[in-house]
Parts: structure tokens; C-alpha cells; sequence
């Protein structure tokens, strides 16, 4: 299952230790949709990590204030931690390096990703303020083997993954090794868990035959019993009777054990039952329509 809070503490616990990776994660950041030339975000852990960034490479941050300008969340206000002096350079220099593109798209979830792990399955997408900025990050994600769709959603640019392979890929980039861990549990559990429900289903299948089988056997030897016809038949198949009637819900297996004779030989014999009792009352229903 992925948790889009712990999944966000984990991000925010790692600390690139690189210069290089801590500006490409600050340039991520700063991507969030409405951010102009700051970060834009509703997480108080995602604005100090901010703050972190810019001081360790020498930019200077404010401090992160609440506007209560487009929040969406009533009660919720966004903080913003504005920028001053020199900003780092855009994503396309960020982005060369392997190191600088993880980190880049770990400031990048952080501020305009959305996580969620509902009934309808994992889904994880990034909100971003244009297509060019969409388009650049599905050629981030396809250079790191991962497919990232793109759709509008009311003047927005939406980068999203579908399938457990496409998010399982992104949070092994991003580095977020304990989620994967979760996620890939979960993926397994339900796994196991839907191939023990067809086990049990199979399993009552085959329940409901046996029960349905013993069924029809009892009232076939009830009907030879009623005419009479019982008595006649040959030792094995009114053993066979017999045994039925001692264990009504028992399997055929269990049957054949008890008589000690093979299981095609229980089966052909209680088969030979319900056929003769077929006979008799066809043969019955037959005088029945002569007289
Ligand atoms: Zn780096």
C-alpha cells in the first residue's frame, strides 16, 4: 500500500549529500504549479527542506509564510518560502547527471506530486504549471525506463503513472527504498491472497459436486429400495448401497477405502446405481402409460 505521508517523510529524510544533487532538488521544487520564483507548497516538511536546499548551496530563502491565496483544502493554507538572490539554474542543466536527475524528480514529488493508494489501485501524478515542463518530464521518466501519461485537468498539465511496474520503477529512481518496500509487500500479498481465493473456490466446486453426486446416488437407492429392486442386484452393488447410505457425505475416495476396492470400481458402481434406478422407473413410467 503506498501512503502518501510516509512516503513523503521518507523523501523529506533524505539528504543528498552532494551539492550538486541538493541543487537539482531545489530546482525540483521550484516546479510547482503557481510558484513564481519560490516554492509553493502545503507540507510543512517539503518548505523546510526547502529552506535546507538554499542555504546549503548559498541561496538565501525567507522563511516559509502561509498565503491563504488557491488553496484548495479549506483549512489549509499553502506555504511559501521566496528565493532571493541567485536561483538555480533550470532543469535542463540539472538534468544531465544521474544523481541530479533522482534528486531533481524527489524535489519534483515533493512539490507537485500527488500520491494516493486507493481502492481503485496505486496512482501517482505530477501537477505541473505547462505542456513543455509535462513533456520534459515524461522524457526524464522514459530515459529511466519509466512511461509517464500526460492529460489537461482544468488548465493544468498532469504527468501521471498507471501500474504497480511504472510507480515501483519511479520510487526505486527517487530513492524511496522503505515505500518500494511497502508497496512491493503489498503487490505480493495480494497476490498470494487472490491465488487462495481461487483455491477455495475451486475447493467448494469441488465440495458441491461430491455433495450433489451423493445427491443423486441416495435417491437412485432409494427408489431401487421402494420397488424392491434392491435386494436383487448383485453383493458388490448393494455394498455399494450400503456404503453410501453409511456415509452420505463422504467422497468417493473414502468410499472405495472403506469397501476396500478401488476408486473406479466405487465410481462405476455407484454410476451403475443411479443408472438401473433410471431403468426402473423409465420401465415403470412405461406400464404406468400401457394400462
Ligand atoms: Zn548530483
Amino acid at each position: 500500500m503506498l501512503v502518501a505521508s510516509e512516503l513523503r517523510g521518507e523523501l523529506a529524510r533524505i539528504r543528498p549529500a552532494r551539492a550538486c544533487c541538493r541543487r537539482a532538488e531545489l530546482v525540483g521544487l521550484l516546479q510547482s504549479a503557481g510558484a513564481d520564483g519560490g516554492v509553493r507548497t502545503l507540507d510543512h516538511a517539503t518548505a523546510r527542506i526547502a529552506v535546507q536546499l538554499a542555504a546549503s548551496i548559498g541561496v538565501a530563502a525567507t522563511a516559509p509564510r502561509a498565503s491563504a491565496t488557491g488553496s484548495h483544502v479549506p483549512g489549509r493554507h499553502h506555504l511559501k518560502v521566496a528565493l532571493e538572490g541567485e536561483l538555480p539554474s533550470s532543469w535542463e542543466l540539472v538534468t544531465t547527471k544521474a544523481c541530479d536527475r533522482r534528486a531533481f524528480l524527489r524535489g519534483l514529488l515533493l512539490s507537485a506530486g500527488s500520491v494516493s493508494g486507493g481502492p481503485g489501485g496505486p496512482h501517482v501524478e505530477f501537477v505541473l504549471r505547462d505542456r513543455r515542463s509535462a513533456h520534459k518530464l515524461q522524457r526524464l521518466l522514459q530515459a529511466s525506463d519509466v512511461r509517464g501519461s500526460r492529460m489537461q485537468r482544468r488548465e493544468r498539465e498532469v504527468v501521471y503513472l498507471k501500474g504497480q511496474e511504472e510507480i515501483a520503477g519511479l520510487l526505486r529512481l527517487v530513492g524511496a527504498n522503505r515505500a518500494l518496500l511497502d508497496f512491493e509487500t503489498s503487490r505480493v500479498s495480494r497476490e498470494v491472497r487472490n491465488r487462495l481465493n481461487r483455491l477455495l473456490n475451486a475447493e467448494e466446486a469441488n465440495l458441491a459436486r461430491t455433495v450433489r453426486a451423493a445427491d443423486r446416488q441416495l435417491q437412485a437407492i432409494g427408489r431401487l429400495e421402494a420397488g424392491g429392486e434392491l435386494d436383487l442386484l448383485a453383493e458388490g452393488l448393494r455394498e455399494a448401497a450400503a456404503q453410501r447410505r453409511r456415509q452420505p457425505d463422504a467422497d468417493l475416495d473414502t468410499l472405495a477405502t472403506s469397501l476396500g476396492i478401488s476408486r473406479s470400481a466405487m465410481n462405476h458402481r455407484l454410476r451403475r446405481l443411479v443408472e438401473l434406478a433410471a431403468d426402473v422407473a423409465g420401465a415403470r413410467g412405461a406400464r404406468a402409460d400401457r394400462s
